[in-house]
């Protein structure tokens, strides 16, 4: 059998689950090349020192805590349930969800006021616990493995805490949304001897890598036509741009421009330069972005 290089960094991921695809994704896009067929424990990556083991999420925070692995990949929810003894290096920007309150919808009960000393069922009993005594809301938890939200239909319980992305789960329990607890997405954690000991060196330039997609995710690159007067209202209309790429045009008197535009602005600040007078715009997304 094959064997785990202990110089190299390792690091776990999710064997199946929700996480798995887009996790893959991520270290794909990243530029680290390994076979993934299902059944493996771990794979190799052909041109980085990086072993990739694949486990249940759960066991995941325990390995990088206790050294067993170098760093893990998990939902940023497990962090704040288990409190685990790991540094968490970067959001990735991936795996969103929500950890909420939900009861059923033809329930008297409206908001987690009317809660207090009824029964909740969720996997996150400490999430819950600590979220019903900010509120001062006393609760009873039951702490259910799996499918919680079909608990207030059996009478288990009178409310759920529990995770959703898109809430269609809660609709199609017949519950309704009460409160937010917290926001969740991948998180990149590591075992805290990892950032000093001889892997350091390792870990930056894996780091270099993962942040480089994740900026490239932020930006878009962006060329324009536009006469050169008007570079200056250009230049304002651009938050943060310092300094553009700028060539003549043939056309006397036009300039073509090149930029990177942040996602989150990107539609408000390509309405404003076609309002100053730019045209032929064209958007390319950015692969990486090294900073
Ligand atoms: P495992 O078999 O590895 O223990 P699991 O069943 O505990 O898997 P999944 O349901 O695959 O876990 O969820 C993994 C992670 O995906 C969650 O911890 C959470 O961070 C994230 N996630 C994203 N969207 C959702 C969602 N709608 N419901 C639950 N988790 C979600
Ligand atoms: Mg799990």
């Amino acid at each position: 059998m094959k064997k785990l290089n202990n110089n190299n960094l390792k690091l776990a991921i999710q064997k199946k689950g929700r996480l798995t695809e887009e996790t893959l994704e991520f270290l794909r896009k990243s530029g680290l090349e390994f076979e993934s067929y299902k059944q493996r424990l771990f794979s190799s990556c052909r041109n980085f020192a990086l072993e990739i083991l694949y486990v249940r999420d759960d066991d995941i925070p325990d390995y990088v805590a206790s050294g067993t692995v170098d760093l893990g990949i998990v939902g940023q929810n497990i962090l704040n349930e288990k409190r685990p003894r790991v540094k968490k290096l970067l959001n990735l920007r991936y795996g969103f969800c929500s950890l909420i309150v939900a009861s059923p919808k033809e329930s008297n009960i409206r908001s987690i006021e009317d809660l207090r000393n009824k029964t909740i069922a969720t996997s996150y009993p400490e999430s819950t616990k600590k979220f019903f005594k900010e509120k001062n809301i006393p609760v009873e938890i039951v702490n259910i493995r799996g499918s919680v939200e079909i608990t207030p239909a059996l009478g288990v319980a009178n409310a759920i805490v529990d995770l959703t992305s898109s809430g269609s789960t809660l609709a199609l329990n017949d519950l309704k949304l009460l409160e937010n607890i917290y926001e969740s997405e991948a998180v990149l954690i590591a075992n805290a001897q990892t950032l000093v000991n001889g892997k350091k060196l390792l870990l930056e330039n894996l780091m270099t890598r993962f942040k480089g997609v994740l900026s490239a995710k932020e930006y878009k690159y962006v060329m324009m036509n536009a006469p050169k007067d008007i570079l200056p209202q250009l230049e304002n209309a651009v938050p943060g741009l310092k300094s553009p790429t700028i060539s003549q045009l043939i056309q006397p008197g036009w300039i073509s421009l090149q930029t990177v535009i942040k996602e989150d602005v990107f539609w408000e600040t390509i309405e404003r330069l076609k309002r100053i007078g730019a045209t032929g715009i064209i958007v390319l997304p950015i692969e990486k972005m090294i900073i």
